[in-house]
Order: C-alpha cells, then structure tokens, then sequence
C-alpha cells in the first residue's frame, strides 16, 4: 500500500485516478492545485504524485520545481500528466525533476503500470519474505532482530517499529504524523517529543550508521539508503 498524491482541477478525472488508486490497493489524496497540493506533499509525505501539468495558477512544472526545491519533498517521485505534445520535449527532459511522465488521453491501465513500476523501484530490497535490508542495515522482521553492519544490537519494541517504518520508507522523508500513528498508533494523544526521544536512542543504537537517520525540518525523518 502507498500514499498517492493527486494533483488534478479536473473532477472527474481526479475521481477516475482514485477509483483505481484505491482498487489496487493504495490510499489515494487529492489537491484541486498546485499550492493545496505542495503544502499536502509536504504535511504527509506521500510515496508518489501523480501532477497533471494544467492546473490554475501555478502550473505542473512550477509545481515540480517547488517540490524539488524542497528537501522534504526532493525525493518523492513525480508522473507528469500532460495534454499538450509541445510540453512533452521540457518534461522529458532530465532537469525538469519529472520521473515518468504521460500524455492526455491516457489509458489508465497504462498509468496504473507506470504507478506500480515507481513504487516497485523504491522500495528496500527484501531479502526473503521476512527481511528488510537498507544501507548496513539488516532488519529481521520475524526474530524483530536488527544487524547493524553485521552486528546484533537490541532494540525496544518501539525503536524496532520506529526502524521498520522508516526502512519501508527508505530514501523518502516519513511525516511525524505518519510515524506517530504508524508506531504508536494514536497520534493525537501521543507527545510529539516522544518520538524525538524515540529518534534520538535509536540513533545511539545505530553508532555507524546514525547518520544515515535523517531529520527533516518541517516535515519529519528519513532512513537514507
Ligand atoms: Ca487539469
């Protein structure tokens, strides 16, 4: 399951992407333009946006540069969709921030393919079925044991979760919010200074391999791979 980020005026067609979204598992969110659609990219940290480049007011490209520009939204990938063939040279090109891109009238199969495609792409390398590995990192989901380059180190329950959702996440910021309600289950009454703790012991924990657990202003941390 991922957290999709639409960013589409067209009602209907943001309706379409939903749908199918959401048929296939993932948890779409929607932003009629493109300023409702930067401050949601970067409250929730989505996995992937999908940005429609004709939108009023800012359009997707200025959108794109934005969320480049951002370092809580740097690495979020981007499928640029695109009505016009004259745009299509700009968008292809590799300074544009674009990932994949596809022109209106699209086949939503076709979308949906390059939507799984990205997701597959980064996500950590599973090592079996009950293993996550990222940089040095080994995580046995199974045993909820951690090697950290080789070595055997404990964690509380709540570090290994804390852990385990950002290496599902490796390389894209995860939202305090997303990382309150994901390890402990209740954000709203949790203090947020809880999981600061929580970040600064499991980086002790993590000696070597502390830097590699990101903080990102405004936003919240990420696992680098
Ligand atoms: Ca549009």
């Amino acid at each position: 399951m991922a957290r999709v980020l639409i960013v589409e005026d067209e009602p209907d067609a943001a309706h379409l992407l939903e749908i199918h979204l959401r048929k296939a598992g993932h948890e779409p969110e929607l932003a009629e333009n493109g300023a409702r659609g930067l401050v949601i990219a970067r409250t929730t940290s989505p996995d992937l946006i999908i940005l429609d480049n004709m939108l009023p007011g800012m359009n997707g490209m200025e959108v794109c540069r934005s969320l480049r520009e951002d370092p809580a939204t740097r690495q979020v990938p981007i499928i640029m969709l695109t009505a016009r063939a004259a745009e299509l040279d700009r968008i292809k090109g590799l300074e544009s921030g674009v990932d994949d891109y596809v022109t209106k009238p699209y086949s939503i199969k076709e979308l949906m393919l390059r939507v799984q495609a990205i997701l597959r792409r980064r996500q950590p390398v599973e090592v079996g079925s009950q293993k996550l590995s990222v940089g040095g990192l080994e995580i046995d989901l199974a045993s909820q044991t951690v090697l950290v380059n080789g070595e055997p180190e404990r964690l509380t329950s709540l570090e290994f979760k804390l852990l385990t959702t950002l290496a599902r996440h490796a390389g894209a910021p995860v939202a305090r919010q997303n990382l309150l309600t994901e390890v402990w289950g209740y954000a709203a009454n949790t203090d947020s200074r809880t999981l600061d703790s929580h970040v600064r012991r499991l980086r002790s924990k993590l000696g070597p391999l502390a830097v590699k657990l990101e903080t990102v202003q405004g936003t919240g941390y990420r696992l680098v791979v």
